[in-house]
């Protein structure tokens, strides 16, 4: 480690054949202070999970720079309704804070109730009404009597933990809604419910047309492309597949307790995971002609998609690439597919990374290869340069760096345009790295 890290973020930090200090990786906890973290808050984590469900209304109750910070915060896509797309806030004043802003609340649902006839609104509550204390819990409730329709409050205070205390905050607003819907004991269990995936660019749709080929249905989709309507049939399902283990495994859990519906983790990025994925899917819920059917489907696209990757092996054989994500198992999925392109994954962080994944990561990495968790852009910029990375794959908070530093960057997160996830996501993302990683613009700013 070297100069610019904050000695206390050294237990967070660390180099595979050196280790660090501490046992084992220090992680999933609160941001060191006067580390600026890549986190968001509490509120952005429950708001990223639950904005891609198509037609419910978001009211954020705060300040409206809460509601501007996470507009239209992923590009999620809809088959259906585009009401997600806009932000409700009741745009909380001084007077608001000074007298409470339940008032307030209560107007801008009238509000919306009566003007669009919703059947599900989430209340946000922000830091200033953690503050203030008003009732939202009761607010909500009124509103749901009133109105006869779901008004479920998420009090997601941004101070009140991490990012991933507002995904804990999603799968329990995700709970209330669902709950009302359990079946009966003696009723049928069918198909599997995708937790996990948000649509940035149509990746569940990918992924219900794998399962589809292989004839499993897919009952609900949480919360990629989502409506009310689907969500409610989620209790219905035989197993839930968790792709984003990191927003949603809570919820995969409590559904296991509650619903008894069992859970797996499952990956759609790379060839081997997407394969692996959707063979243990098979194999749990399918007969025999189902597991036939899938594993003939996956035979072709593996080896469909290896003589396409042997394509580009001599262009991107040796490259080196730094990964900060915001999951772990996006991290391991990362790296394996950088080692089926031939690059070695030389740094690699994440946000949220929990101790199993750092264990996982440190399995499949090289020697030499640093580790980090919630890192500074400070941190990122020093090993950056310290480990000469050819391309860093990033979100939206990251891509400004790696301009700036002259590496190349792939989006991996809220703002990409194209999928990569699924056999289509595996094209996509290995012309994505080839073209930036080899741009000739590169040789240009090594030359300034
Ligand atoms: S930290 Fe608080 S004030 Fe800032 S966006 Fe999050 S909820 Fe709003």
């Amino acid at each position: 480690m070297s100069d610019g890290i904050l000695e206390v973020r050294k237990k967070s930090i660390m180099v595979k054949n050196l280790g660090c200090s501490g046992k084992g990786i220090d992680c999933d906890k609160a941001s060191v202070s006067g580390s600026v973290s890549q986190r968001a808050c509490v509120y952005c984590g429950a708001r990223v999970v639950l904005n891609p469900i198509t037609d419910a209304f978001h009211i954020v109750h705060g300040p409206i720079g809460c509601a501007s910070y996470t507009w239209d915060i992923r590009g999620s896509l809809s088959s259906g309704s585009e009401i997600y797309r806009n932000s409700f806030s009741t745009d909380l004043r001084e007077e608001d804070i000074i007298f409470g802003g339940a008032k307030k609340l209560a107007a801008a649902i009238d509000e919306i109730a009566t003007k669009y006839s919703p059947k599900l609104i989430f209340v946000y509550a922000t830091c200033i009404v953690g503050v203030i204390g008003d009732d939202v819990e009761a607010v909500c409730k009124n509103a749901e009597e009133k109105y006869k329709i779901r008004v479920i409050p998420v009090k997601a205070a941004g101070f009140s933990g991490t990012k991933r205390q507002g995904y804990k905050l999603a799968c329990n607003a995700m709970m209330q809604l669902i709950r009302p819907h359990k079946l009966s004991e003696k009723a049928l269990h069918n198909g599997v419910n995708i937790l996990g995936d948000f649509n940035l660019a149509g990746e569940m749709w990918l992924i219900k047309n794998y399962f589809k080929k292989i004839g499993i249905e897919v009952v609900s989709t949480i919360t990629g492309d989502a409506s009310y309507e689907t969500l409610i049939k989620a209790p219905s399902a035989a197993l839930n597949i968790v792709q984003c283990a990191g927003s949603s495994m809570y919820l995969a859990k409590m559904m296991e307790e509650e619903f008894d519906i069992p859970f797996m983790k499952v990956s759609f990025f790379g060839i081997e995971d997407t394969s692996a994925s959707i063979m243990r899917v098979a194999h749990m819920l399918g007969d025999a002609s189902v597991v036939e059917k899938a594993e003939a489907f996956t035979q072709r696209e593996s080896s469909r998609l290896r003589k396409f990757m042997e394509k580009y092996r001599p262009n991107l054989e040796g490259k080196r690439a730094a990964i900060y994500v915001g999951g772990g198992f996006k991290a391991i999925s990362l790296i394996r597919q950088f080692n089926e392109m031939g690059i070695k994954t030389v740094v690699v962080g994440t946000q949220t990374g929990k101790k199993d994944e750092y264990e996982v990561i440190q399995s499949i990495v090289n020697d030499d290869t640093v580790i980090l968790d919630d890192a500074n852009p400070a941190e990122l910029e020093f090993f950056i340069k310290q480990k000469k990375a050819d391309i860093l794959v990033g979100g939206v908070k990251e891509r400004p760096l790696a301009y700036k530093l002259g590496v190349a960057f792939c989006d991996h997160n809220h703002e990409r345009k194209h999928a990569l996830g699924g056999y289509e996501g595996v094209e996509n993302f290995t012309k994505e790295i080839n073209l930036s990683i080899n741009s000739p613009v590169w040789e240009y700013m090594t030359a300034i």
